[in-house]
């Protein structure tokens, strides 16, 4: 949205990924990565999984520059080249690791893309970069299956939406749910006839700490992963359940993102999945994304946790890890019977 009088979600703003950046570059960690920049991805790109009248609205609302598309979505004059800028990246990272060139990749890029259904853009989001890179990657001859990893704060609800009756696409989405409200992400989604064990959600409650994440991890993650065995990942890289940030509500801090990348690079090691594709989804305290995405990175090269400053004792909350637990049991109880 425009500055200086930015609308109240302005929150997803390109300041984020420039303070991100410059904290990557001074911790030295872009020396060891090849830096590419993104393509632009073409209209056709976008419409491998989206509706043409969501692509068509997205392209007259960005020649507006202004109004709003679907709920928490909102036009700017640059939309279109954003978004297409952000799909393309996706797809360069994709195709990096397909072709074997690098083993890795992390793509830094906004708008992010996880809640975009097939025919609405909505929360933030307009195409769906990882799905739209899923798509493509699975037309390569060496990719018949692929997994996506959903660690944003939030349902990624356009992905799960998009891939809800394919069997060769398996989608773990753990996430901040409302066991008051209810709403889209509940464990019982599982996915739709040969698909159905393909769609996991672990929705666990607010204010949830990383002892909660590492049990998912071990217990439905991790098997789930070797149960497919997937010839990519997709990591819908979120990184909203921070406690320092301003939008979700969790209460992990960057230990959480640094298992995650050394998960990830163990699983992708000990299975014949080539490599890992990381898309930026949500994140919305600036100063916390680039050691959170450091953090990501450092478990995926291998290297130890790193010690950080905002790994700060907290209250832990006795009764929130009980009813995860028994949250991460019902998921196991619904899905373990259809693999
Ligand atoms: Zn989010």
């Amino acid at each position: 949205m425009p500055f200086p009088k930015p609308h109240i979600e302005s929150f997803e703003n390109p300041i984020r990924i420039q303070v991100a950046e410059l904290h990557l570059e001074k911790s030295g960690i872009l020396a060891r990565a090849q830096r590419v920049k993104a393509p632009k991805a073409t209209l056709n790109d976008v419409r491998s999984v989206h509706s043409n009248y969501l692509v068509d609205t997205v392209e007259l609302m960005s020649d507006i520059g202004m109004g709003q598309l679907g709920e928490s979505s909102y036009a700017s004059p640059d939309l279109l080249r954003t978004a297409l800028l952000a799909v393309g990246g996706a797809l360069k990272g994709s195709d990096m690791v397909t072709s074997q060139e690098t083993e890795h990749a992390f793509v830094l890029m906004r708008p992010p893309g996880h809640h975009a259904t097939s025919s609405n853009p909505m929360g933030l989001c307009y195409f769906n970069n990882v799905a739209i890179s899923v798509r493509h990657a699975l037309k390569q001859k060496n990719v018949n299956k692929v997994s996506i990893v959903d660690f944003d704060n939030h349902h990624g609800n356009g992905t799960s939406e998009i891939f809800y009756s394919d069997p060769n696409v398996q989608l773990i989405s753990i996430h901040e749910y409302d066991y008051e409200n209810y709403g889209l992400g509940h464990y019982s989604e599982t996915g739709h006839g040969k698909a159905a064990g393909t769609n996991i959600n672990i929705p666990l409650i607010e204010t949830s700490s990383d002892s909660s994440y590492d049990e998912a991890f071990k217990r439905i993650i991790v098997p789930a992963l070797e149960r497919f065995n997937p010839d990519i990942l997709f990591v819908s890289a979120g990184y909203d359940a921070h406690y320092a940030d301003p939008v979700g509500n969790m209460d992990v801090d960057s230990r959480t993102f640094w298992k995650f990348g050394s998960n990830i690079r163990k699983i992708v090691n000990s299975l014949n999945t080539m490599g890992s594709v990381w898309v930026l989804e949500g994140g919305y305290n600036a100063f916390v994304l680039g050691p959170s995405i450091e953090a990501s990175l450092l478990g995926l090269l291998g290297n130890s946790t790193p010690a950080f400053d905002d790994q700060i004792e907290r209250e832990i909350h006795a009764p929130i890890i009980d009813a995860n637990k028994e949250i991460i049991d019902k998921v196991l109880e619904t899905i373990m019977p259809l693999w």
